[in-house]
């Protein structure tokens, strides 16, 4: 990996950031607070919240085994993927190379930021070849973008594969775990200590049933870590936000209980789905969601609109011609689902 000095944009590594009032004094053990023009009255909103979330991180770190220091938090990973551009991709001169089809957010956020976004095509199982991404990239090549499980495709990117990028690509790789509590894999946060260069997103937005709150986790060396937090928003996580996550980790069983019922709804869906007239192939999945190729995906899609089923249509995405995303819900959900497609005239 090069120096994380010459991969971040100059202007960032000199940068001295904004130094609020909770920066200055973070301490607990002061019972008169004069220092940040807060309003005395209306507790505990009437606060700004702890702009490094420590309480947080030291609860998310033993669920992760990582230390609260590779811990970033931001406003939904959408966050954590745009302060990954802003800190590292000079606009207008670097570049980053992602795997297509994919998440949408990484191409919006290199538009966003006047970045050269360089994707290359998975093959007709979905998988890719480091050999293929270090083609597409050149001396200003930043950031690559891995998704696993993948989004919209649902498989996991073969992990040797990944593996490999880390060893051999100079720059820095995100691998997007949003849906990684599904899968049987085991995640990259144990890859951290091996990998300076690797980056691991993760989600409150999915598995833990959190999209409302907005809270996406960033985890990688405590150095790079340290530049996101210095270039981030100051009270970039809300105090209710805080406060619910701390919650959720409390009741960490529950996710698993959830996932647990997901999976065996995904299934039976699945099993099923493949079953009706309409649909011509069910794609594997590692997620929460699946991939179907269907006979017209736009006629489905609006078959279903009109019966207040609202699933996604990717016809237009790369490799998914005729595909629809179908998200696992609650049986009551998915056999409402079924029973409409049923009836579907073929
Ligand atoms: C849903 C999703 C996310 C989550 O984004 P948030 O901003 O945390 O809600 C991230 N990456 C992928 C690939 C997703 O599908």
């Amino acid at each position: 990996m090069k120096k994380l000095e010459e991969l971040t944009r100059p202007n960032i590594w000199a940068l001295k950031p904004y130094s609020s009032a909770r920066d200055e004094y973070s301490g607990k053990e002061a019972s008169v607070f004069l220092d940040a023009n807060e309003n005395p009255y209306n507790a505990p909103n009437n606060r700004y919240p702890d702009p490094l979330q420590w309480e947080l991180k030291r609860k998310i770190a033993p669920v992760k085994h990582v230390l609260p220091e590779q811990i970033f938090l931001g406003n939904g990973s959408d966050e954590a993927i745009d302060l990954m551009y802003r800190a590292f991709c000079r606009p207008g001169r670097d570049n980053v190379v992602a795997i297509e089809p994919t998440y949408g957010m990484y191409k919006v956020c290199a538009d966003v930021n006047d970045v050269e976004y360089r994707n290359v095509r998975l093959d007709a199982n979905f998988q890719f070849k480091a050999d293929g991404m270090l083609a597409a990239a050149d001396g200003n090549t930043k950031l690559m973008f891995l998704c696993s499980p993948n989004n919209p495709t649902g498989n996991n990117l073969d992990r040797k594969e990944i593996l490999s990028l880390l060893e051999r690509f100079e720059g820095l790789v995100i691998v997007d775990e949003a849906y990684s509590d599904f899968s049987d894999e085991p995640s990259f946060l144990t890859e951290l200590e091996r990998h300076p260069n690797l980056v691991v997103l993760q989600t409150f937005s999915k598995a833990w049933g959190c999209a409302a709150i907005r809270l996406g986790m960033a985890f990688a060396s405590p150095d790079l870590i340290g530049i996101l937090n210095k270039i981030k928003y100051p009270y970039n996580i809300n105090r209710l936000t805080q406060q619910e996550a701390i919650r959720m980790t409390e009741q960490h069983y529950q996710v698993k209980q959830w996932v647990r019922s997901l999976l065996e709804e995904r299934a039976r869906l699945m099993k099923e789905f493949g079953k009706l007239d309409c649909c011509r192939h069910v794609y594997p999945t590692d997620a929460n969601f699946f991939l179907a190729e269907v006979d017209d995906a736009k006629k489905i899609y609006d078959y279903l609109v009109d019966r207040g089923i609202i699933v996604r249509n990717r016809t237009n995405v790369t490799l998914c011609h005729n595909c629809l995303r179908v998200t696992v819900g609650t049986r009551p959900e998915n056999d409402a689902l079924l029973e409409a497609l049923e009836k579907y005239p073929s």
